[in-house]
């Protein structure tokens, strides 16, 4: 299952620099893990991935030039510090000046309540990772993903349009997609589903249709903000519910269905809860 949910449908290999103070390893480790896990981007940690015997000071320096991003770990030992994680940032900064372009990419991410020195540092937007870690790297991944988007799509207006809704992978401009053999448009669709490529909450492409019980629906389905394949579960009790012919509202029918259909939906939104705690599947409800 791990595989399928990191997949993710673009292609571009990411590589991203991890600047920090020795003080805060323990950190750094964590954050290279997890950027890890997602295909596309390959992070790069001195202790993680310089070879014994390799000249490790010109190693850096041209690691930092290959990077797409350089992830600089501001905490107050590390600002203060004298040593090479000032020596790399200044690198990262030198070289972004050199040539004005965003062939380097910086992103300040504080460990804590510290205030960075370098000026220039001060006007690029800063991630905070000490408040909430799972908020600040989403954050990263948002920054980084995003470009990675962009780049892809720059010719599309919808950049969602050539991910297959059978198997959430770049099938490119085919209509049929070699990977799965989904026919987009030849297949029939329940009017009781939600539409295919609808966008919930602004980041969440419906697919196709996985499952289908008494109290629900469940799509496959990608989420546009970390490009990966979820899984999206619907509160759907087809015995006291209809949808309407707009194909987004349910409306239960009335009298006893009423109850049956709100305490159906109470435990269905419990239920959501606990999946969500034991699973690293970013399951979504949605109700009305
Ligand atoms: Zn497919």
């Amino acid at each position: 299952m791990e595989n399928e949910n990191t997949y993710t449908p673009f292609s571009n290999d990411l590589k991203v620099f991890i600047s920090y103070a020795s003080e805060d390893k323990e950190l750094a480790m964590k954050l290279f893990s997890d950027l890890k896990k997602h295909n596309n981007i390959t992070p790069w940690l001195d202790s993680e991935s310089i070879i014994v015997g390799q000249n490790w000071k010109n190693m850096i320096i041209n690691e930092i030039k290959n990077s797409s991003y350089f992830l600089a770990l501001l905490s107050s030992s590390s600002i203060t510090k004298n040593g090479f994680v000032q020596k790399e940032l200044k690198i990262a900064l030198d070289y972004l000046e050199e040539y004005s372009q965003n062939e380097i990419f910086i992103i300040p991410v504080r460990l804590d309540e510290c205030d960075p020195t370098d000026e220039r540092i001060k006007n690029i937007h800063w991630v905070d990772l000490f408040q909430s870690y799972q908020d600040g790297l989403n954050k990263i991944l948002q920054a980084i993903q995003l470009k990675a988007h962009n780049d892809n799509y720059e010719q599309t207006s919808d950049q969602s349009f050539n991910i297959c809704i059978g198997c959430i992978k770049n099938k490119g401009n085919s209509i049929v997609c070699k990977y799965c053999g989904y026919d987009e448009n030849n297949t029939f669709y329940h009017p009781s589903h939600l539409k295919p490529r609808k966008i919930l909450n602004k980041r969440y492409m419906i697919g196709k249709v996985i499952g289908q019980g008494a109290f629900g629906i469940t799509y496959i389905g990608l989420d546009k903000v970390l490009l990966k394949k979820v899984a999206i579960k619907e509160y759907f009790p087809s015995t006291f519910g209809t949808r309407d012919f707009n194909r987004l509202t349910v409306t239960c029918y009335d009298g006893d269905a009423k109850n049956y259909y709100k305490k159906g939906l109470k435990s269905f939104i419990g239920e959501s809860k606990l999946i969500a705690k034991f699973s690293k599947n970013p399951y979504i409800q949605r109700s009305r």
